[in-house]
């Protein structure tokens, strides 16, 4: 190489601009993972805001080890025991907040860059919204705020202008699959994009192979014991009776801007392929790795670069095997009632994501058996009022009717 040569492209990294975070949901499955990722990396990531439901032993944990600038909990109660708690350490430098309000101020704070939606069910909503609305970098890993509210979410997005990174695995794998113009934001359609179909994984859960008569009699424990993945107790439930493949397909519909005719669910049960695109030349993209979270939450910190997440390599040879089955639509009558109420719209999946909420929530109690979920779910979607879910509050109201009809049916079963 001459003196005069022109400048060669660098390979030694510039350092990264620190970004600012707020992790919604820090104290479950998620939000350990995410603190887990955001740890390796002083340096790119420091944290604006914490957020627990009732766990005030798990955040102060957390603000110990990452000062972050508030914590917030679920009711006032919760807070004031934090801060208790916390004027035990001597530790004066986080503010603590409480309820909704709360959430949704450190989810829209000026100072913060990113959000990592990480909230379980409904509860995730508003604060998801407001972060949205502020224009965030946000990480969506509470799928139920887009199933029960997702032309209002996607609408926000594109007024905003937030960028919306998905964390659920399938989703990050698709992501990851989509022509460079999608991952960029300027896509003029999937098909005009050379993409032909989506190919949606998923493992099958605890009960794949289950003798259909003894799924009335499996308990919480059995439901939650996921072959593969180390989950929160809700998302394990719907891992169980795939509902977690019904909102992930409603998700999916979302993200990519198409519909559910273009999405293949595929079971197979070895969670190494985490979702496929089908491109128009025949060509199938897959992304693989090892099932933990750490990857699609580091793929969405870092995107468009990549960093370490801890997560180990993928040994393919101790693998060796990966099967693919078409999903049972007996045994698994969940995605049935999903794949219905995305073809019907309005406010179907809201009503969908409800049921399912109260009906997981009686199961997890032992309050009704496993099979019930779905007799529940079907239950409301043909009893509630479907509308257009032009506002917030009509979503709402939705959301409102159809827990009250699940609740109403639950009581009216028992008392029979
Ligand atoms: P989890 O139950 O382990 O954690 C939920 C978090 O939300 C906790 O921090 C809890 O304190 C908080 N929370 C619960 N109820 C709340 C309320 N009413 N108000 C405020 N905060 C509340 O759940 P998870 O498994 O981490 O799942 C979180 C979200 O990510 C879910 O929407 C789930 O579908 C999605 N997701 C999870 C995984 C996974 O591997 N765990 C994978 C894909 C998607
Ligand atoms: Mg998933």
């Amino acid at each position: 190489m001459t003196e005069k040569s022109a400048p060669q492209a660098s390979f030694v990294s510039t350092k990264p601009d620190r970004q600012t975070i707020t992790v919604l949901g820090s104290t479950g499955s998620i939000g350990v993972s995410t603190l887990d990722v955001i740890a390796r990396h002083p340096d790119r990531y420091s944290l604006h805001a914490i957020t627990a439901n009732t766990q005030t032993d798990l955040l102060l944990a957390q603000v110990e080890q990452f000062s972050p600038a508030f914590a917030v909990m679920r009711d006032d109660q919760a807070a004031e025991q934090l801060q208790q708690k916390l004027a035990g350490t001597g530790l004066k430098n986080t503010v603590v907040l409480s309820g909704e309000q709360g959430l949704m101020q450190v989810a829209s704070d000026d100072s913060v860059d990113t959000v990592m939606a990480a909230i379980v069910g409904a509860a995730g909503l508003s604060p998801t919204l407001a972060a949205v609305q502020a224009g965030k970098k946000v990480l969506l890993a509470n799928k139920e705020s887009l199933v029960m509210a997702g032309h209002l979410f996607i609408q926000a997005v594109a007024e905003s202008g937030a960028t919306l990174l998905p964390i659920d695995s399938e989703h990050n794998a698709i992501f990851q699959c989509m022509p460079f113009g999608f991952q960029q934001g300027e896509c003029a359609g999937l098909h005009r994009e050379g993409v032909r179909k989506i190919l949606l994984t998923g493992s099958g859960g605890p009960f794949r192979k289950t003798p259909l008569e003894k799924l009335a009699t499996v308990t919480p424990d059995q439901a939650c014991a996921h072959p593969n993945w180390d989950m929160g107790r809700k998302i394990s439930v719907d891992s169980a009776t795939m509902m977690n493949k019904g909102l992930e397909l409603i998700e999916a519909c979302w993200l990519f801007d198409t519909g559910p005719e273009l999405i293949d669910i595929i079971v197979h049960p070895q969670s190494v392929i985490h979702s496929m695109v089908e491109y128009l030349d025949g060509s199938v993209l897959a992304q693989l790795g090892n099932p933990d979270m750490r990857t699609p939450i580091a793929h969405a910190l870092a995107f468009p670069e990549r960093i370490e997440s801890g997560v180990a390599s993928l040994d393919i040879i101790a693998t060796a095997q990966l099967d693919f089955e078409a999903p049972d639509y007996q045994r698994f009558p969940c995605l049935r009632l999903a794949t219905e109420a995305v073809r019907a719209g309005g406010t179907a999946m809201t009503v969908l994501n409800a049921a399912n909420e109260i009906a997981v929530e009686a199961f997890l109690q032992q309050r009704i058996r496993f099979t019930d979920i779905p007799v529940i779910i079907e239950h409301v979607l043909t009893n509630a009022k479907q509308v257009e879910p032009a506002s917030l509050s009509s979503v709402k109201n939705a959301d409102y009717e159809a827990r009250t009809l699940a609740e109403q049916f639950i009581s009216d079963a028992l008392a029979a």
